[in-house]
């Protein structure tokens, strides 16, 4: 498919996992990528160059999502490299655990901070190009358990749950503008921030999954692919849920 032929993306998170995968699909649609990680830019290069290899174009890039100036820089770096964007996909995260109880409030700060202000900060700097060209795809990775509550996970899921508020807002004010904005809805997907949970509960997580087997990085892939492209043109300010049935 080539759906995406000649559109220009930004990932965020993409130099690993679901973040990857989804850089790998916009590319093999046509898109000109610009993989962002904040630590591992090495690894973002590696993806740029894979695309590259395979006859597609992309960019790998250094920002923290959670400050306004290496958002602003990234930003500048991609419209003055491709005059435009017509796609983002803020997929950078991570999560600290801890009981509510005993969750450290600078691990409430750091949660919030990449999940969802640097959500927030790409998006501001994303809506003025977009606004210029009359149309857009904003598409933000939140949880599963940002609409189901998880214990231990009281920053994770209140960043992951806001993200889905700030989409419905940022749908209902860009529609007039011809951008759209949706939320997709990973289950468990195994990948470097999921390795580390204990075997028991990895077993425990996959007896409520109807489908039986945890989701890859490529199915996340394809749902964002599919709201980025004309198939999802009369879509906006919904959550795609890619979870095996886990919430159903
Ligand atoms: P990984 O930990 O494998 O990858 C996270 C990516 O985010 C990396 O590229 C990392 O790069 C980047 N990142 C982290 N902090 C920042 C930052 N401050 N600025 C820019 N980039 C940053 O995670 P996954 O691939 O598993 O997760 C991707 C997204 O999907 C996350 O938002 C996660 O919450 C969500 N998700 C994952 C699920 C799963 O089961 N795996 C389930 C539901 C949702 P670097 O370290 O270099 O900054």
């Amino acid at each position: 498919m080539n759906r995406l032929k000649d559109k220009t993306a930004i990932v965020t998170g993409g130099s690993r996992g679901i973040g990857e995968a989804i850089a790998h699909r916009l590319a093999d649609e046509g898109a000109r990528v610009a993989v962002c990680a904040s630590r591992s830019l090495d690894r973002a290069q590696a993806v740029a160059e894979a695309i590259e290899s395979r006859g597609g174009s992309a960019l790998a890039l250094q920002a923290d999502v959670s400050s306004a100036t290496d958002v602003g820089e990234l930003f500048k770096t991609v419209l003055d490299r491709w005059g435009g964007l017509d796609i983002l996909v803020n997929n950078a995260g991570i999560a600290r655990d801890g009981l509510l109880m005993r969750l450290k409030p600078g691990d409430w700060d750091a949660v919030l901070d990449v999940n969802l202000k640097g959500a927030f900060l790409c998006m501001q700097a994303a809506v003025r190009p977009m606004m210029r060209a009359r149309s857009g795809r904003i598409i933000n990775i939140s949880s599963v358990t940002g609409l189901m509550g998880n214990p231990g996970q009281a920053g994770y899921t209140a960043a992951k749950s806001g993200l889905i508020g700030l989409t419905k807002t940022a749908a209902k004010e860009l529609a007039s503008r011809e951008i759209t904005a949706n939320v997709v809805a990973p289950g468990y997907i195994p990948t470097e921030m999921t390795e580390k949970l204990p075997e028991q509960l990895k077993e425990k997580i996959l007896e409520q999954v109807p489908l039986g087997t945890p989701g890859k990085p490529e199915d996340i892939a394809a749902a964002v692919a599919f709201l980025a492209s004309c198939d999802a043109a009369y879509i906006t300010g919904q959550v795609l849920v890619v979870d095996g049935g886990m919430v159903m």
